[in-house]
């Protein structure tokens, strides 16, 4: 019997959940096969989604029509939105979940979804049709021996291929703790003329907390309003939240751990791959930091009907005897069980300058990477690729034209571009930084910027968009009212002094006073009547009024940043032809050449972002191809 699907995901991490989920809603027939269906979306790791620029990513997710965000307000246990204090372009949403209701509501999405179908298997080749240059997907092989046609694979096998978990000597295959690993897809894509490399992460301990003395722990709340990831979700996200706890460790935490050092893995060269920088074990932290005497770490509820506790900021793979130790030489911790030691995992990737924008390989027709094989780490860059390759899968099918958000449009198309034109050298995390245009990139705006596109392309609901117009709209009369009510002077004086802002020198329209640093709308109308009842007789939800005052104090810094995205899509704009021959270029440097041969930029930006293509060598490619 044949089985025949038009795409086939590889994977139900939170790559394969998002690819699969948009594939099959935008009307592609497809088979997501994962190992385990009892593991789909799996937090291998912390139990929480967003943080810095994190956050950001999951509101670009929901604003184009992905799941994430959605997910994550139903399963939130905490929220809070880090950064507050800072400027809107650092906040960033980010929430506790319950593990395992996330993991629930994630399975019972895609059992839901039309088109979309499960099978538990694991997936040991990729079919392929042609040779040379001209080869294209047919299908997969799985473990079981089942042949699956398909013209179109995105393969999302997170930390699993070849995966080789480390807890001090002891080593053990596996994609994640309990989880077999995958093995045959790093073979044969090797023989297909792919490049793969070995990368690393880990994870810390997991603690009972029967056994913890919690009155010993500083408490660490929620926010005392939570917001929400999705704009899909209207009602109250959490109505009780459960608290997180501050710990420490202390000098004699750090002997007792160092005593492990020459059995770590990490130290001893048993571990070859590279780790994420970002998220260091407890024992590297030790290496970098040996003068510092003390390092935080936060107890994570991992859900509402557990009592397991996850321990951020004590990765580590140690021995489990050395772990067990320190662990009871933390205040708090002296009779602490330990569910599950911490452990390193060592995994293959696939460099991504081997992709395309698309996240189609250059090498395969129709075979698509995202997630963690693609070098990345994090639940939410992740979820980011996979929606972008679902997306770009199924329209590929459709000989519809790629979607590829601009670096100046969204983390999203930050994260894509920087995978596909510089590559990665140790696992890849977002940060705002990484953005040039991080105004722009707001969680507020995340909407404005991709609920559009997600409407057109056919992801977003009708009332969804419709939300969204109608909330353009009432900040746009909101920013209107403010431009034509003027204030007398003196009028407002005393509010204006309780604030620390000077009082008016002469009348003023109401845009220019909330242009002051100190006012906000919200304290503004108490003391304008007619603002407040402008507010309230036109029901303008807090979500605008926030939206008003960022666009009018951030007016200048918008208007900067756009004006430089522009000049930059001016370069984005000169194509650059396919199999163009760098090398007969001779006035072109050597590692220019080298570098554009190996990328192959398929514009002048983008080659203009490949490290070691210097401004005289974008020169010389727009004298030969620009203007
Ligand atoms: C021990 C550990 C520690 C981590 N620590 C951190 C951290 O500190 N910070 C951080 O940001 N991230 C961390 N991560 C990474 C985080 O889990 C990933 O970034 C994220 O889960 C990647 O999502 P993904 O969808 O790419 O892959 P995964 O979530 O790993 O999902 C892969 C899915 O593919 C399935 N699969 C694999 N091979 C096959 C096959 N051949 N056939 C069928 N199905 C297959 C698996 O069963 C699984 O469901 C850690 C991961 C692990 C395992």
């Amino acid at each position: 019997m044949r089985l025949c699907y038009d795409i086939v995901v590889i994977g139900a991490g939170h790559a394969g959940c998002e690819a699969a989920s948009a594939a099959a809603r935008l009307g592609s027939r497809t088979l997501l096969i994962t190992i385990d269906m009892e593991k789909i979306a799996s937090m291998s790791c912390n139990p929480a989604v967003g943080g810095v620029a994190k956050g950001q990513i999951v509101r670009e997710i929901d604003a184009l029509g992905g799941k994430m965000g959605r997910i994550t307000d139903m399963s939130t246990i905490q929220f809070r939105m880090l950064n507050r204090s800072k400027g809107a372009a650092m906040w960033s949403p980010r929430a506790q979940c319950d593990k395992a209701e996330f993991s629930r509501l994630w399975r019972r999405e895609l059992e839901n979804t039309p088109n979309l179908y499960l099978w538990q298997d694991s997936v040991t080749e990729i079919l392929v049709d042609g040779e040379g240059e001209k080869v294209r997907v047919r299908g997969v092989k799985t473990r079981m021996g089942v042949e699956i046609e398909c013209s179109r694979v995105v393969l999302t096998a997170g930390t699993f291929l070849d995966g080789m978990m480390h807890c001090g000597d002891a080593q053990t295959e596996g994609g994640r703790a309990g989880d077999q690993a995958s093995h045959g897809i790093t073979a044969q894509l090797r023989s297909l003329g792919f490049e793969s490399g070995r990368m690393k992460t880990g994870t810390p301990a997991r603690l009972d907390a029967r056994t913890i003395n919690f009155d010993a722990l500083e408490m660490q709340e929620g926010d005392s309003q939570p917001c929400k990831f999705s704009y899909d979700t209207d009602t109250e996200v959490v109505k009780h939240q459960l608290p997180c706890f501050m710990v420490y460790t202390s000098k004699r935490v750090h002997d007792i751990l160092r005593t492990g050092f020459e059995r770590s893995p990490l130290f001893n060269g048993t571990i070859s791959g590279i780790g994420p920088r970002y998220c260091p074990s407890i024992e590297d932290k030790l290496r970098t930091f040996a003068d510092k005497e003390q390092h935080q770490l936060f107890l994570e509820p991992e859900g509402r009907n557990t009592n397991e506790y996850y321990l951020n900021g004590f990765s580590s793979s140690l021995p489990y005897e050395v772990q067990l130790e320190a662990l009871h030489n933390i205040v708090g911790f002296e009779d602490v069980h330990v569910y599950r030691p911490g452990y390193a995992i060592e995994y293959d990737y696939f460099p991504p300058t081997q992709l395309s924008h698309t996240l189609e390989t250059k090498l395969v027709e129709g075979l698509y990477f995202a997630g963690q094989v693609n070098g990345t780490t994090g639940y939410e860059e992740a979820a980011a690729q996979g929606l972008m390759a679902g997306i770009n899968a199924h329209r590929s099918l459709r000989g519809e034209e790629g979607i590829v958000l601009k670096r100046d449009e969204a983390y999203i198309g930050v994260l894509i571009d920087d995978l596909v034109t510089k590559g990665v050298d140790e696992p890849y995390r977002m940060f705002t930084s990484r953005a040039e245009y991080r105004i722009l990139l707001r969680q507020d705006n995340a909407d404005v910027r991709l609920t559009p596109l997600g409407h057109e392309i056919g992801l977003v609901s009708e009332p969804k968009y419709e939300n969204l117009l109608k909330k353009n709209r009432a900040v746009e009369s909101l920013i209107s009212m403010l431009r034509k009510s003027a204030v007398k002077i003196g009028e407002i004086d005393n509010y204006l002094i309780s604030i620390g802002e000077e009082p008016l020198s002469q009348g003023k329209k109401l845009y220019d006073i909330v242009l002051r640093s100190n006012v906000t709308i919200n304290s503004l109308k108490n003391e304008f009547p007619k603002l407040k009842s402008f507010i309230e007789s036109n029901n303008l939800s807090d979500e605008v009024v926030e939206q008003a005052e960022i666009q009018i104090k951030y007016r200048g810094y918008i208007e900067r940043e756009k004006y430089y995205a522009e000049k930059m899509h001016r370069l984005e704009e000169i194509a650059i032809p396919v199999n163009f021959d760098y090398n007969a270029l001779q006035s072109l440097t050597i590692e220019a050449r080298q570098k554009l041969s190996r990328i192959r930029p398929e514009t002048i930006g983008q080659a203009s972002r490949i490290p070691g293509v210097s401004p005289a060598d974008i020169n010389v490619l727009l004298i030969k191809f620009g203007r």
